[in-house]
């Protein structure tokens, strides 16, 4: 946390809430031409023309959903939209505008929240989307973000949860597992940093891992990349909240189960190497650990052809009967495990 020892800090009184807007999104620029009317007035103005509006939000709360003794406020300024960015590629939109509500205590200075507003800005800059509002409030305690994406799609592309045919193939981007070992690994170097504050933690060995925690991707280059392949998925979700989660969303929504195949999750050589070091399975990382924020999604049969090979993309299963259960079917080739979720749960007691 940033301390007000350094007599250049800014406190939030000095610039109230208006000064404190202006001051945090004037230089913000719009880019979309969807966006009619942006930060300034009473409501925002977007005109998708003859598209549909796909519209996410998501809440992050200090000490709940990130520990700023960790966590750069930069950093966390990118995820918080990045994390609703991945929403809207997962109905295979394209994401267009945000708004940014923030709940601040006084302890934070000015400086803190450009540190925050520099990572939300260097996100849209990625993404190409435009900030067209957002509301400042006082918090008593911590620090609370709420973020809201909008985005576009034609009506013949959009793709829901519910969709998934019999037989289709269960296909995941990137790899699993990477951000909740990251979140593991940052833990123990805090805890080491709390009993002795001199030790420096060395994260270089596992920076892709920490990396995947601190600094996630929403995958739009998979939406881009599916529509060059000429593919529409026939159902897809983002991986929020683990494989096996997700996998039970798919299945609840589309009225069938899957198989999946534990050799074809894909895993990094860094999470099987960490995950050994922490003495836990890297497919239980990929499956209930959550955080990495790849798409999901099933693909007809006769689509086999045009993902096969491709590098970003791993068939790990299929479709089953109608109304079945969902299984992993473990290495060894004979047994499988009944998939439960064990993804995040906000009221989960410790
Ligand atoms: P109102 O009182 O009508 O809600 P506000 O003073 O809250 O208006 O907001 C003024 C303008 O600034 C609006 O366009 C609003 O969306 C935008 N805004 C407020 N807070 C933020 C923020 N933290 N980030 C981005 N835009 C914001
Ligand atoms: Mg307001």
């Amino acid at each position: 946390m940033i301390e007000d020892k350094n007599q250049s800090l800014t406190p939030l009184e000095e610039l109230g809430e208006f000064g404190l807007i202006d001051h945090l999104t004037g230089s913000f620029k719009i880019e979309k031409e969807s966006t009619v009317k942006g930060v300034g007035d009473d409501a925002a103005v977007i005109d998708y023309c003859d598209k549909q509006t796909v519209i996410s939000t998501d809440m992050l709360v200090e000490g709940v959903h990130f520990n700023l003794a960790y966590v750069p406020l930069k950093h966390l300024g990118y995820k918080a939209v990045v994390i609703n960015l991945s929403d809207i590629c997962a109905m295979n939109a394209e994401p267009e505008q945000i708004l940014v509500s923030i709940a601040v205590s006084n302890r934070f200075p000015v400086e803190a929240l450009d540190e925050l507003y520099e990572g939300i800005k260097i996100a849209c800059q990625k993404y190409k989307v435009d900030l067209v509002g957002g509301d400042t409030t006082s918090s008593t305690s911590g620090l609370i973000i709420s973020i809201t994406a909008v985005g576009s799609v034609k009506k013949e592309n959009q793709v829901y949860r519910g969709g998934a045919a019999e037989k289709d193939l269960l296909v995941v981007s990137g790899d699993l597992g990477a951000a909740y070992l990251g979140l593991q690994v940052l833990e123990r170097e805090n805890n080491v940093f709390k009993v002795n504050p001199n030790m420096q933690p060395d994260l270089a060995p596992y920076d892709y891992i920490v990396g995947r925690q601190l600094k996630p991707e929403a995958r739009i280059d998979i939406i881009s990349l599916l529509k060059e392949l000429d593919v529409k998925p026939t159902s897809m979700i983002d991986v929020s909240d683990g494989l096996s989660s997700e996998v039970l969303h798919l299945s609840k929504h589309s009225g069938l189960g899957f198989k999946i195949y534990e050799e074809k999750i894909p895993l990094d050589p860094m999470v099987i190497r960490t995950a050994d070091e922490f003495g836990i399975n890297p497919v239980t990382c990929a499956l209930n650990g959550g955080e990495d924020y790849e798409l999901l999604f099933t693909v007809a049969q006769s689509d086999f052809e045009k993902i096969k090979g491709n590098p970003n993309l791993s068939v790990i299963g299929h479709a089953a009967e109608k109304n079945s259960e969902n299984y992993l079917m473990l290495k060894d080739g004979d047994s499988a495990v009944k998939l439960t979720a064990q993804g995040w749960n906000s009221f989960e007691r410790d």
